[in-house]
């Protein structure tokens, strides 16, 4: 049985939505009760085909249309999903369990980053160069690069999808997306907004089914010119290796395992505060999470006793009650990690000062953990947690943070904490990081650059960075006639 508050499964092809047809359905679970919300449609290599062909079909069209009109689309796309908001928020916390006052920052956001697109759109300038010869004119033009391929994990299940949606419409390409099977519904409901507010028939395509076999598809198409990717390093390789095939221009949004360097010249309350608020924002399953956190000497055991209390402190519980500061994690493979980690750093001789089991009961829960004397060996130290694992690591000095901080082949977020400006200074220079977030751990925004360097990806999404994502240049030199 269906949930009610959930949403109807469903696939988006030319257009037209579709289920049933004997195609192969994967029921998708609520993970905080583990009951089934609904039974979601795999597209079968047929509808690939007709997605692939709706969307070569609907670009030169789209492309053609001016990119105001375009932007007024995508606009209105962002109006009726701010008219929405609470069934919207609600569907992203059945299927994927974070609280309800997250999911509806969530998708507070995804609806700010499909308007920002929609403006920067109409931005998409070109410049004209002085040429080298009197009777040439010489110009630089910004044009859509393809049909784009875009696949979006269940951690963000709104404001992934929307920078993979707003970004290739407002450049004027068309598009085909996979978003989670295990947390469809919420790309659905982005969909239903794009077609009401008048996006043409093949533009947009929204598909679901086995991850591997809808990429090869996909990929291997010759339609497609752009592939864009957010998930985990290991898929990315692969995904970067098949896209390298067909010479496709490629945006790789992968892991990290952010450091935090924590100076002895700030308050240590106020800074736990802030830390465990962001460590287990969304049970810490989020790519740029504080999740090496670096504390010095002088305030370290202040620091963790601040850190533990609060940690301890937090309620857990479905994310529908508002009063639970934390929910399930999203899926058992997280729940299966968490335990595989702490068992690792335990054998090792850390310390588990604070949860580090999962709770009893049906949902995916793990209470939020916090370990400390954690030797070098220990993975957790090395593989992304993505999940609600605090590691604290006590330091002496600048240059020895600096080298620990840097060495993981990783490089997406980073974050200091000090009061001394030379300091910061450095480190964020130092930093091997896409973002680097100076005494906040807020690093993103629909307007600014998002993505990070080394095993972390390349390319960028948000941001005027992330339009030209989509796109590509164009010089044209012209003579007299
Ligand atoms: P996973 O590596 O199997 O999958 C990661 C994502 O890639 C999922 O959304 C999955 O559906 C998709 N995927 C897997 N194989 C694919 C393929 N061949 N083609 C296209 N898509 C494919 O692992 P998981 O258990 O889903 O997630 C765990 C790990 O993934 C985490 O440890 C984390 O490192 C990473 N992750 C990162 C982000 C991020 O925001 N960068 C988001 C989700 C997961």
């Amino acid at each position: 049985m269906s949930h009610t508050l959930y949403t109807s499964l469903q696939l988006y092809i030319d257009g037209q939505w579709l289920d049933g047809g004997g195609r192969q359905t994967e029921a998708v679970i609520d993970p905080s009760t583990e009951a089934v919300l609904g039974h979601l449609p795999h597209a079968s290599p047929a509808d690939l085909d007709r997605a692939l062909a709706a969307a070569a079909r609907a670009m030169p069209a789209w492309t053609a249309t001016p990119a105001f009109e375009r932007g007024r689309l995508l606009k209105r796309t962002a109006d009726l999903i701010r008219e929405r908001l609470e069934h919207i928020a609600r569907v992203l916390t059945l299927e994927q369990g974070k609280p309800l006052r997250e999911s509806r920052i969530e998708i507070a956001l995804t609806a700010d980053i499909f308007e920002w697109m929609a403006e920067e759109g109409r931005r998409a300038y070109g410049r004209i160069v002085p040429a080298r010869h009197p009777d040439l004119h010489w110009s630089v033009h910004q044009e859509p690069v393809g049909v784009v391929a875009a696949f979006a994990p269940w951690n963000f299940p709104g404001t992934t999808p929307s920078r993979k949606m707003a970004g290739p419409l407002a450049a004027g390409c068309a598009c085909i997306l996979k978003a989670s099977e295990e947390t469809p519904g919420t790309a659905i409901e982005l969909t239903r907004a794009l077609h009401d507010a008048g996006v043409p028939p093949g533009v947009f395509n929204l598909v679901f089914g086995v991850p591997a076999e809808v990429s090869d598809h996909l990929i291997g198409s010759p339609i497609v010119r752009k592939l864009t990717f957010t998930g985990s390093t290991a898929v990315g390789k692969h995904l970067a290796g098949l896209a390298a095939k067909g010479l496709k221009s490629t945006t790789m949004e992968l892991g990290g395992h952010a450091p935090v360097l924590i100076y002895d010249d700030v308050d240590p309350a106020a800074v736990a505060r802030l830390a465990v608020a962001s460590k287990f924002r969304n049970a810490g399953q989020v790519c740029v999470s504080p999740s090496r956190i670096f504390v010095q000497d002088g305030i370290y055991e202040e620091f963790v006793a601040h850190f533990i209390e609060q940690t301890r402190a937090m309620q857990i519980g479905s994310g529908l009650d508002e009063r639970n500061a934390m929910g399930p994690l999203a899926n058992p493979r997280r729940l299966a990690a968490m335990g595989e980690y702490v068992a690792d750093a335990r054998e090792k001789g850390a310390a588990i000062r604070a949860g580090g089991a999962r709770r009893e009961g049906p949902g995916f829960y793990w209470e939020p953990t916090v370990v400390t004397d954690i030797p070098a060996s220990a993975r957790i130290l090395h593989e992304e947690p993505f999940g609600p694992i605090a590691s604290l690591i006590r330091f002496r000095d600048e240059a020895e943070v600096l080298v620990e901080a840097n060495s993981l082949r990783y490089g997406l977020a980073s974050y200091v904490f000090t009061s001394d400006l030379d300091r910061a200074t450095r480190a964020s220079q130092a930093l091997k990081a896409g973002l680097v977030g100076i005494n906040t751990f807020t690093v993103s925004g629909p307007e600014t650059p998002w993505g990070g360097v080394g095993d972390s990806g390349y390319g960028k999404e948000g941001g005027i960075e992330g339009l030209q994502g989509y796109m590509s240049v164009k010089f044209v030199s012209q003579g007299p006639a």
